[in-house]
C-alpha cells in the first residue's frame, strides 16, 4: 500500500498543542491497525536541537540513534510507544546545508539554485525517501511553527505540491477563546487563520479548534459556515484532564473514521486495543507522594518534558498522584534546604550543563541521604551525587567535577578520554542508546529493571572517574551498573537508603504505556516514605 499523508498545521500562535494533536492523530491510526510514523518540519536553521538552549527551546530529545531532536518527538514517542529516528526530523538547518553541499560538489551545474523547485524538491525527496524505507501506510506531518512565518512559509510550500502529487489530508489548528464580559465563544481568529491558510494555496479538510471550555454548537456552526468545512469535520479538542485522553475524545468524534475515508483507506479500529488504552487512564489516583525536582531551568517547565511524563507514566502505573515541587537549585543553600524541602517525599535532580546552581543541587542530595529521603539523579543528577559523596562521606574535600572546576583536587566526574579532541559542539557528545550491565541481583537498579542487561539514552560528555570507585564502594556508594565493556559507571546508588544515579536518561524512554521502570522504584520508594512519615 502506498504511504498517505496527513498534515497538521498550526495558526494563530503556538503553544495550542500542536504536538498533542499530531500525536493523538497518530495513536488513533495505530488503534486502526495502521502503521503511522510521524515528521517534524522545524523552519530554523540549527541543524538540530543540540545546540538549543534549553531555556529557550525547550528539552532537547534524544532518540535511540543518538539523533537531538525537538521535544515533540518525545511526545510522539510516549503516545505511539515506539522509538523512531532521526531523518523524520527535518529543519531548515539540514535543507539547506544539503543544497548548499550539493551545489558546491556541482550536481546543479548550470542551473540557479532556487527555493522553488530545489528547496521544495529537496523536502520531497525526504519524505519519498522516508515512505520507501519505513513504508509506512500514513505519514503524519507536523509543521512546526505558525502559518503566516515565513521560517516555515517553503514547508507550507512543499505540502501544498505534496497534495498535487499524493493523497494529503490537512488538519489545521486553531484557537477559539472566550472573552469574558461577553462568555461566547469567538470564532473570528479561525476564520483569518482559515484565510491566511486559502491564501497559501491550502483549504484544510478539518478544523481542530482548541479552547479551554467545549466548543460550543453556535461556535462550530459558525466556523463550519465561514470556511466550508462540514460541522462534523470541526473537531473539539478542549482542555482535558490528560493530555493522553485526546485521542480518545477524537475517536469519540469520529475523527478517526473521517480521516480515514479522506485517505481512502480501509480500517477499523480495534476495540482490543482502544479498551485497554482508554482502561490505563480509567484508575482513580490517590494524591501524593510529594517529590521535589530540583533542577537548573525549572523556570521553564518545557525543560524537563520527559522527566514530568515519566512521573505522570509511573504515577499511572502505580495509581498515585505524585505532586510535583520545582525548586531552582540555585536558590537552595545548607540554609534554607532544610526548609525548602521539608515534607518532601523524594528528591530528583535532572540533567543540566554548566556550573550555576552545582552547589545547590549539591546541597539538596546531601539533605536526601542524611535523611533517607529517596533519591533519583539523573545523568547530571548522578554527577552531583558522586560529588556530594566524595566530599562529605569520603572526606575528599575539594571534590568536583572537571566541568565546573578545571584545578578541582579531586575530579570525581571528569571529560572522557574520547571526548577531549572534540572540538565541535554539534553532535559530539556520547549519544543515543547505550547498553547497561547490572551484575548484581540485590541491587537497586537490578530489582528495578528485573534484568540484568538494559538500555537508555544519553546526552553527556563528563563521566566518573573510575579512580575513586574502590572508596565510593568501601564507604557505601555502590557502582551498580556499568557499560557493556565494563569501563565506564552507568549506576550509582546508596547502600543504606533508596538513592539511585543514572549517567542516562530513563525520562527519554518512558511512556504511557511502558513506564521508566527507575521513576516506577523511585516513586514506590516515596509512596512508602510518605505512608511512613
Ligand atoms: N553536564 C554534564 C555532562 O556533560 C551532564 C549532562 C546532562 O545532564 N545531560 O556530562
Amino acid at each position: 500500500m502506498q504511504t498517505k499523508f496527513v498534515v497538521v498545521l498550526g495558526s494563530l500562535m503556538s503553544g495550542m498543542g500542536k504536538g498533542i494533536v499530531t500525536s493523538s492523530i497518530l495513536k488513533i491510526m495505530e488503534l486502526n491497525g495502521l502503521k503511522a510514523l510521524p515528521v517534524k518540519f522545524d523552519g530554523y536553521l540549527n541543524y538540530d536541537c543540540g545546540t538549543m538552549n534549553p531555556y529557550r527551546h525547550g528539552e532537547v530529545f534524544v532518540l535511540d540513534d543518538g539523533s537531538e531532536v525537538d521535544m515533540d518527538f518525545g511526545m510522539y514517542e510516549r503516545f505511539m510507544n515506539r522509538s523512531l529516528t532521526g531523518k523524520l526530523s527535518i529543519t531548515g538547518g539540514k535543507v539547506f546545508s544539503s543544497i548548499i553541499e550539493k551545489e558546491r560538489r556541482g550536481d546543479y551545474l548550470g542551473e540557479d539554485v532556487q527555493m522553488i523547485p530545489h528547496t521544495i524538491n529537496n523536502i520531497l525527496e525526504r519524505l519519498r525517501a522516508i515512505s520507501e524505507s519505513e513504508k509506512p501506510n500514513v505519514l503524519v506531518i507536523e509543521v512546526g511553527g505558525t502559518v503566516g512565518d515565513i521560517e516555515n512559509s517553503y514547508f507550507i510550500e512543499a505540502m501544498r505540491q505534496l497534495s498535487l502529487l499524493e493523497k494529503v489530508v490537512f488538519v489545521n489548528l486553531t484557537y477559539i477563546p472566550k472573552i469574558d464580559v461577553v462568555g461566547e465563544q469567538k470564532t473570528k481568529p479561525t476564520q483569518i487563520a482559515f484565510r491566511m491558510l486559502m491564501s497559501a494555496g491550502i483549504k484544510p479538510d478539518f478544523i481542530v479548534a482548541r479552547s479551554a471550555e467545549p466548543l460550543e454548537r453556535s461556535a462550530k456552526r459558525k466556523i463550519s459556515m465561514f470556511t466550508s468545512v462540514t460541522e462534523d469535520r470541526v473537531i473539539d479538542d478542549s482542555t482535558s484532564d490528560t493530555i493522553y485522553s485526546v485521542p480518545i475524545h477524537f475517536i469519540e468524534q469520529g475523527f478517526d473514521r473521517l480521516l480515514l475515508k479522506d485517505l481512502g483507506i480501509n480500517a477499523s479500529l480495534s476495540k482490543k486495543k482502544f479498551e485497554a488504552y482508554k482502561k490505563r487512564l480509567s484508575g482513580k489516583a490517590s494524591p501524593g507522594p510529594k517529590i521535589a525536582i530540583v533542577g537548573k531551568y525549572v523556570e521553564l517547565k518545557d525543560s524537563y518534558a520527559s522527566v514530568k511524563e515519566a512521573l505522570v507514566h509511573s504515577g499511572l502505573s502505580l495509581n498515585v498522584s505524585p505532586e510535583l515541587h520545582w525548586i531552582e537549585s540555585a536558590d537552595i543553600s545548607e540554609g534554607n534546604v532544610a526548609e525548602a524541602l521539608s515534607g518532601m517525599d523524594g528528591v530528583i535532580v535532572p540533567g543540566g550543563f554548566g556550573s550555576r546552581g552545582i552547589e545547590g543541587m549539591i546541597t539538596a542530595i546531601r539533605h536526601a541521604r542524611e535523611n533517607s529521603i529517596p533519591f533519583l539523579g539523573l545523568c547530571l543528577g548522578m554527577q552531583t551525587m558522586a560529588i556530594e559523596f566524595a566530599r562529605n562521606v569520603c572526606d575528599l574535600k575539594g571534590a568536583n567535577s572537571s566541568e565546573f572546576d578545571h584545578s578541582a583536587k579531586h575530579k570525581v566526574v571528569y571529560i572522557m578520554p574520547s571526548q577531549k579532541g572534540a572540538k565541535k559542539k554539534g553532535g559530539t557528545m556520547r549519544l543515543g542508546a547505550w547498553e547497561c550491565v547490572i551484575p548484581s541481583k540485590s541491587s537497586t537498579a537490578y530489582k528495578a529493571y528485573r534484568s540484568s542487561r538494559i538500555s537508555e539514552r544519553h546526552r553527556h560528555r563528563y563521566e566518573i572517574n573510575n579512580k575513586y570507585i574502590k572508596v565510593f564502594e568501601r564507604k557505601g556508594l555502590i557502582p551498580s551498573g556499568k557499560s557493556a565493556d565494563g569501563r565506564l559507571v552507568e549506576m550509582l546508588e546508596w547502600r543504606n537508603s533508596f538513592g539511585i544515579g543514572t549517567q542516562a536518561h530513563p525520562e527519554l524512554k518512558s511512556r504511557l504505556e511502558s513506564p521508566a521502570p527507575l521513576f516506577v522504584a523511585f516513586l514506590s520508594a516515596a509512596q512508602k516514605h510518605s505512608r511512613n512519615s
